[in-house]
């Protein structure tokens, strides 16, 4: 049945000039059907250098709001409207706007896990793959990151910056490890390289060998000559490495590393999207789109010096 219905994404996708994207974190049989797979960083910058008009979106939405806002003039649709993010769901507008209005002086750095007002209401965006260089650039400057405090917090330890101030959210999903869970899977697999996303908790992100995003995390194993990993992230990394390097062995650091919100986007809900009969075609208030582009360009602009 599941073939069947890969079989008729695959047929629908030659009807129309479309792609799909995916999130790593996606379930095996959507990135078994997409055009383009990978973390927030590497989808924002694509989608702005896509030709085609249409894009479904298989992830969360602040995701499909970045593709939209990004590319104004292409359909995105969002294959399950109801997949969200906690953490983006963490920072209110009132909150952010009364902050901004005793704070007039700090630069807003906004997460990309964020909506598309909370970035209409920043200086800059930044992903975890580009956060610590984009950082570094604003060092004279008072600041508010949000919404992630364990970035944040990563960001501060690394770049020396004290004048970082936390927003109190975190990922659901990521803050849920402990030390004592990686230290019972090191003692378990003491040959294994550590590898850890900067969501994690500080005590556990300072003991990794390597910390790093997504992309980062895949990039270190393809050039590692070791074969053991314990993954500190969600699980559909390490499916994608298992993939990737059948011949290598990965540990997920904590049991249940999973993203439900990132799981419910299903093959017949990308199915239905793309038959009309699902999914949610994104829309914008103009001046919203206008100003959190500001924020994802001025990312754009300082990652690629
Ligand atoms: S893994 Fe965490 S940050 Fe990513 S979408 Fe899920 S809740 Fe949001």
């Amino acid at each position: 049945m599941k073939e069947n219905i890969l079989e008729l994404i695959k047929k629908q996708k030659l009807e129309e000039d479309c792609v799909i994207l995916a999130h790593h974190y996606q379930i095996p049989e959507i990135k078994q059907v997409a055009d383009y797979i990978g973390d927030s960083y590497y989808l924002s910058a694509l989608v702005s250098k896509l030709k085609t008009p249409k894009i479904y979106f298989c992830g969360v939405r602040f995701m499909a709001e970045t593709a939209k806002i990004l590319s104004p003039d292409k359909t995105v649709i969002l294959a399950n409207p109801d997949a969200g993010c906690p953490m983006a769901d963490m920072v209110s507008l009132d909150d952010l706007i009364e902050f901004k209005e005793n704070n007039p002086n700090h630069l807003i750095v906004s997460y990309v896990n964020t909506s598309a007002d909370i970035k209409a209401q920043s200086d800059i965006c930044v992903t975890s793959s580009v956060a610590l260089n984009i950082m570094n650039t604003v060092k004279d400057k008072e600041i508010l990151f949000l919404p992630d405090r364990n970035l944040g917090r990563y960001i501060k330890e690394k770049t020396k910056n004290e004048n970082i101030t936390l927003w109190e959210g975190f990922c659901p999903i990521h803050e849920r490890a402990e030390l004592e869970d990686m230290n019972a899977l090191k003692s378990k697999q003491p040959d294994a390289v550590v590898l850890i996303h900067p969501e994690c908790k500080w005590e556990l992100v300072e003991q990794a060998d390597f910390v790093g995003s997504t992309t980062e995390i895949m990039d270190f194993v393809s050039k590692s000559d070791k074969s053991k990993f314990i993954i500190g992230t969600e699980l559909g990394v390490l499916e994608s490495l298992q993939k990737q390097h059948p011949e290598k062995e990965f540990f997920l650091l904590y049991d249940e590393f999973v993203c439900k919100n990132m799981k419910k986007t299903t093959a017949q809900d990308l199915l239905n999207a793309m038959q009309g009969k699902g999914g949610e075609v994104i829309k914008l208030d103009e001046d919203v789109m206008v100003k959190a582009s500001k924020s994802l360009y001025e990312m754009i602009k300082r990652s690629s010096k």
